[in-house]
């Protein structure tokens, strides 16, 4: 067994019982992103201090155990393209003794604490995934294809990605997307900018009050942050879609140039990377995104396109 059994799962739980609506929020789905469960952590402690009346079900999941416990993306393989509704099945039906990566064991952990919620059709469910990025200037909210993700993301002062659930597969926001319910993924900064956690508390907060959970006032002590983050993030594109992606293999030894960072303008042909096969150019004229700085991952770089 993988489990690491240092780190809770559960990072906490806050709200009121019987509630109509509830919140799943997953952080350290990535293990070398810890900055989600420190906002998490300080979140509920804040709500529990002041007692908040909260106007709903918040339930906080730390994901990859292992990987979080080695500062690492992922043992065996991304836990973030494993959450195909074929597999959950199958997760579900294996005992744990029968299966043989890391990452399905604790998803399959995970499974067994959210299915219940999951499937309670009495409660209007949401999933905020809480991530961080390799690169600088990574602040933005990746939606899923239902309406109410990017209502509720709009909220986020930060740019909103639209059109990443079919481009990668297996992602938590594509498991959502497959159950029909809403959910945004809230990358909050580099790995290891601590004004992420921050950023973190003050869009969910902001998705509480705007979904009527939070009276306007308990958005009062966020409301600093949000203003900066307007400040910080107003001068890049508000609304884009994803136009390409460049897909990688461990095998493909990719290779990002250095200094890019994330919104950044790109041109046609410029040469971005290079791989065991050569030169990577840029396909199209757009601004780059998640440009890989880390050894794990199988996305080399994203090129988006603002839209009207
Ligand atoms: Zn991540």
């Amino acid at each position: 067994m993988y489990f690491c059994d240092r780190m809770e799962r559960l990072i906490g739980r806050y709200g009121k019982y019987g509630a109509a609506k509830t919140f799943l929020i997953f952080a350290g789905v990535h293990g070398n992103e810890k900055l989600g469960i420190q906002a998490l952590e300080e979140l509920f402690e804040e709500f529990e201090k002041k007692q908040v009346d909260f106007d709903g079900t918040i339930i906080g999941i730390a994901c990859n155990l292992a990987a979080l416990e080695q500062d690492i993306r992922y043992i065996h393989k991304d836990l973030n393209r494993q959450w195909y509704l074929s597999k959950i099945r199958k997760l579900a039906a294996l005992p744990y003794g029968m299966l043989n990566t890391s990452e399905d064991i604790e998803q399959k952990h995970i499974l067994e604490l959210i299915l219940d919620v999951v499937y309670d059709k009495g409660k209007e469910l949401m999933l905020i995934d809480l991530h961080t990025t390799s690169a600088i200037g990574g602040c933005f909210c990746i939606t899923n294809s239902h309406p109410r993700s990017s209502e509720l993301a709009l909220d986020i002062p930060v740019p909103l990605i639209n059109g990443m659930v079919g481009k990668i597969k297996g992602t938590t926001l594509e498991y959502f997307d497959e159950l029909g319910l809403p959910a945004v993924a809230y990358e909050a900064g580099q790995h290891a900018e601590i004004e992420a956690v921050d950023r973190m508390k003050a869009g969910l907060v902001s998705i509480f009050t705007k979904t009527s959970c939070l009276k306007d006032r308990d958005l009062e002590p966020y409301q600093f942050i949000l203003d900066k983050m307007t400040e910080d993030f107003n001068h890049l594109p508000q609304n884009v879609e994803v136009v390409h992606l460049h897909k990688i293999t461990e095998e493909d030894e990719f290779v990002m140039h250095p200094g890019y960072i994330n919104f950044q303008e790109v041109k046609k042909g410029e040469y971005l990377a290079d791989d065991r096969k050569g030169k990577i150019l840029a396909p199209s004229d757009g601004l780059i995104l998640m440009p890989l700085y880390q050894k794990k991952g199988s996305d080399g770089f994203f090129i988006v396109r603002e839209l009207d």
